[in-house]
């Protein structure tokens, strides 16, 4: 693959608001949501000097996705139901903020914060998403409450696939004294789209033999608000990624018993648990009728509630007519390096379906990537070449032995920084410090080890101190922001 050379020459000069000379092809671009990666591909696309401006299709009332928390959960408690946001009121971020922002814009306590913490709220991180909107004076692309209901290509004779344009339809939905008013749905024609829905919204069930006839009750984390439901209650909750091992011990604040079915041995994680009334199990075997639910150890409870922290599935319902990636047991694909399908390069992107990473850092190389891609900045290869290299990596997986669920999981070890390492190359752009690293990497095994306690007690302070040092090293006035003053920790644009 062409790489550029003069990039960060180019990039340098666009600091802040500027956008490039239009040299390069411009192209008309949609971008379907706002949430972290919406943001920062809007910011990448203006900056490659794709005029017009990006427009971004928001359908929520405000910018920041997955991290505007919602206090009404789904009405569906297994369900969706319309509902984006997952979180729960408790929920502080699993990453140190250090090493969750993105490179150019970084994640510090400064006199603005509602929480200061190296493991903030989630409020916190939604004011920090809110604050890059409008450093880069993003706000004025977002077209708030529009959702997108549909996505086409427009075909023209005689031009490829991709390049004769798409036609995006949207309805717009505002609330007006205390209504909400729905226009008439509209479509426009971009020359190319960059899908940025978010994927933790569509809740993945565990699937239990014999809950049909179980009598209780049973709730989605993504409809998890606050323990006091179960309230006395003996709980099952499946699932120990981060938010099954949350979930667990908010509820065992107020219920009688919790019961934790984990993938990996309880044996060894058992000694983590802080709490005398929370349990870890194997997984579940059956469920049955008079309200027992029986492990795989044959180990069983009588439980009032299951919750389900089994995570999420992908999708795209505004494509689904068209047919240009399909999604099987979570992988989506055709996608040459989970983001371009092949034939279609480069548009039609996705940005975000990575999980089991430093997430915002890489949203920005592949927004910068796509930029890259639809300017002629990078050059990417043949469709066919593309879809070699994705078939190869399908053939690797299962070689390996892995379900097509891991397609996009990244977090194997050998992988982690493999990725952003290479889109990082295609861009030009500079590498991920290695004190994010080392703070990533000894951040993810002190969850393990310290599930209670990893938010508040760390050992890694010099590293702290140099991401610090790293961040002050910048120059990016502050003032438009409210940043008047950092703590000695400013923020620049660094590349
Ligand atoms: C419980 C939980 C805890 C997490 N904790 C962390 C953490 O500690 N650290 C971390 O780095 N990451 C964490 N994450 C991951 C988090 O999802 C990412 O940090 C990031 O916010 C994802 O950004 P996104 O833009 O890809 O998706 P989202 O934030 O989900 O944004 C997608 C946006 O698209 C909009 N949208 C969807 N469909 C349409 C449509 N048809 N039309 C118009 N708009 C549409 C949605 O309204 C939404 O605003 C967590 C996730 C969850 C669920």
């Amino acid at each position: 693959m062409k790489k550029t050379t003069h990039a960060t020459t180019r990039e340098q000069a666009s600091r802040d608001l500027e956008t490039f000379p239009p040299q390069m092809p411009s192209r008309r671009v949609a971008v379907i949501g706002a949430g972290a990666a919406g943001l920062v591909a809007a910011r990448e696309l203006r900056r490659e000097g794709h005029a017009p401006a990006p427009v971004v299709f928001e359908r929520a009332v405000g910018v920041g996705g997955t991290w505007r928390y919602d206090d009404a959960a789904s009405a569906d408690p297994l369900g969706a139901g319309g509902v984006h946001g997952s979180l729960y009121a408790s929920l502080r971020t699993n990453l140190p903020r250090e090493s969750m922002g993105f490179l150019d814009f970084p994640f510090v306590a400064d006199e603005g914060s509602i929480d200061p913490r190296r493991f903030p709220g989630h409020q916190e991180v939604l004011r920090y998403l809110e604050t890059f909107a409008r450093r880069f004076d993003l706000l004025g692309l977002v077209r708030l409450q529009t959702e997108v209901v549909g996505v086409r290509r427009s075909r023209v004779d005689g031009v490829g696939a991709g390049a004769a344009g798409w036609t995006v339809s949207y309805c717009s939905r505002k609330l007006a004294g205390g209504e909400l008013q729905e226009e008439e749905e509209q479509s426009e024609v971009f020359d190319a789209v960059v899908v940025c829905n978010g994927h933790f919204a569509e809740p993945l069930l565990a699937d239990i033999a014999g809950i049909g006839g179980w009598p209780g009750k049973q709730l989605h984390s993504h409809s998890y608000r606050v323990p006091d439901p179960f309230h006395g209650q003996v709980v099952v909750v499946i699932g120990y990624h981060p938010s099954g091992m949350d979930i667990s011990r908010d509820i065992a604040g107020v219920a009688k018993e919790v019961h934790v079915a984990i993938r990996a041995a309880p044996a060894e994680m058992q000694s983590a648990t802080a709490h005398a009334n929370l349990w870890l199990h194997p997984m579940i075997e059956c469920a049955e009728e008079d309200g027992s639910v029986v492990f795989q150890d044959g180990s069983r409870v009588k439980a009032d509630s299951i919750v389900h922290c089994t995570g999420y599935k992908y999708g795209f319902p505004f494509l689904e007519e068209d047919g240009i990636v399909s999604v099987d047991n979570n992988r989506v694909g055709p996608l040459y390096k989970h983001v371009f399908p092949p034939q279609l390069a480069p548009h039609i992107s996705f940005i975000g379906l990575p999980f089991k990473l430093i997430l915002f850092p890489v949203f920005r190389l592949q927004s910068n990537w796509v930029a890259g891609a639809l300017s002629g900045r990078i050059e990417l290869p043949s469709p066919e070449e593309m879809m070699l290299d994705v078939m190869a990596f399908y053939s690797d997986m299962e070689a390996r032995g892995w379900p097509k669920r891991f397609t996009h999981n990244l977090g194997v070890e050998a992988w982690t920084f493999e990725y952003q390492d290479w889109l990082a190359e295609q861009c030009g752009l500079e590498k991920m410090e290695e004190w994010r690293r080392v703070i990533y990497v000894a951040a993810r095994a002190r969850v393990l080890v310290r599930p209670e306690s990893y938010r508040d007690e760390w050992d890694d302070d010099q590293l702290v101190a140099q991401a610090h040092i790293t961040s002050s090293t910048a120059t990016y006035g502050l003032a438009s922001v409210g940043f008047s003053s950092l703590r000695g920790h400013a923020i620049k644009e660094f590349r």
